[in-house]
């Protein structure tokens, strides 16, 4: 059997950057990886990738794997699949990372399934158990009201996902030393089923939700496409994004690109401000890894309270215009 060592991270580019998500998973990448006293290195695909060699080692990365190939240059499942594939079966990483990111999402199944190696999603945590060098991998379960720590005893890689805003990057140090090794995949064309025929790109006014430190959620107890423009006022006061409950897009309240959820975007701010939304369980698998969360709701009852650290029992059309006003006043001293 091959021997599997060292710790492997897969980089993600968006607009022409190494995406946050990439630094932070080198970040824990660096940490696994010296807890078990291996290497860690990252996997750069894509045309555009090779410049950014030089950035992944100030991050952390002892080793860099270059990939390129004309049917890598956009993404596309079959052929990044096909080419990671490849890629570990040379190279036998123990540990393998990913992003849980749209593409992040798309590949990891694929790639555990192709590999053999067992996989947790959406993980908030890692570490290595000092006794077995297993990987401990935690991550919500039931909405996120409790946290299941998952091994991978036997298969390998030791796949995960990581929620973006979970982990620290390393600070950036351009001295760190690190090996950039090109590797020639061939890629069969055939195997390629799905192919892109446009890209249309999100438009988004301000903060990606994502990325926002804060972010203020309407529910369907919002009412009103007006009553969501209340909440962008409350995010644009505090430099904020507006996200939105899946009944408030069914609604039309909102566009479903603002849906937070199990089947929306998945955010980590540092405050998350829930208004007028009862907290179903698909709707806080979308943001119970947030620092803070605050809640305006008109029943006390509602499960929100349960999951906030601070709440208000009132209309939020009675409350928002005022703490709109006092947040104002506030920035502006
Ligand atoms: C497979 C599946 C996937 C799903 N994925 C998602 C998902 O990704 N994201 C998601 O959000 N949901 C998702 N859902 C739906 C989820 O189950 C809930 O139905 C939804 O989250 C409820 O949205 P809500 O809290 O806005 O609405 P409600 O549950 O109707 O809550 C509205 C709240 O507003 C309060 N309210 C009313 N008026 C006011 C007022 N004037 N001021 C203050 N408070 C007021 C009410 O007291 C109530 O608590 C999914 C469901 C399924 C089955």
């Amino acid at each position: 059997m091959a021997e599997f060592k060292g710790v492997m991270v897969c980089a993600e580019f968006v607009n022409g950057k190494m995406s946050p998500i990439t630094m932070e998973l080198l970040g824990i990448g660096r940490r696994l990886a010296d807890d078990l006293g291996e290497e860690l290195s990252a996997l750069l695909i894509g045309k555009e990738a090779a410049p950014f060699s030089q950035q992944a080692v100030a991050y952390g990365a002892q080793r860099v794997y270059l990939v390129s190939n004309p049917l890598l240059d956009s993404y596309n499942s079959d052929a990044y699949t096909g080419a990671i594939t490849s890629v570990c079966r040379q190279v036998n990483p123990s540990i393998m990372l990913l992003g849980q990111t749209d593409t992040g999402r798309d590949l990891a199944p694929r790639l555990a399934v192709r590999l053999g190696g067992g996989l947790a999603m959406d993980c908030i945590d890692l570490s290595i158990d000092p006794e077995t060098k297993l990987m401990l991998q935690t991550r919500p379960v039931f909405g996120g009201n409790a946290y299941a720590v998952m091994i991978t005893p036997t298969a390998r890689p030791q796949m995960a996902t990581v929620r973006p805003k979970t982990m620290s990057p390393l600070e950036r140090d351009d001295t760190r030393q690190g090996e950039v090794i090109p590797l020639e995949i061939g890629i069969e064309s055939s195997l390629i089923k799905a192919e892109i025929i446009e890209t249309v790109k999100e438009e988004v006014e301000g903060i990606k939700l994502e990325e926002a430190e804060i972010v203020v959620t309407g529910g369907r107890g919002i009412g009103t496409v007006e009553g969501f423009d209340v909440l962008r006022k409350l995010a644009g006061v505090l430099g904020g994004a507006v996200g939105a409950t899946r009944a408030a897009c069914d609604e039309g309240l909102a566009p479903t690109t603002m849906q937070v959820g199990q089947t929306g975007k998945i955010v980590s701010p540092n405050l998350y401000i829930a208004v007028a939304l009862s907290g179903a369980v698909q709707h806080l698998a979308g943001c119970s890894g947030s620092k803070h969360i605050a809640v305006i709701n008109t029943d006390p009852e509602a499960y929100i309270f349960k999951v906030a650290e601070w709440g208000i029992v009132a209309d939020y059309k009675v409350t928002l215009a005022p703490f709109i006003e006092k947040c104002k006043e506030l920035s502006t001293q």
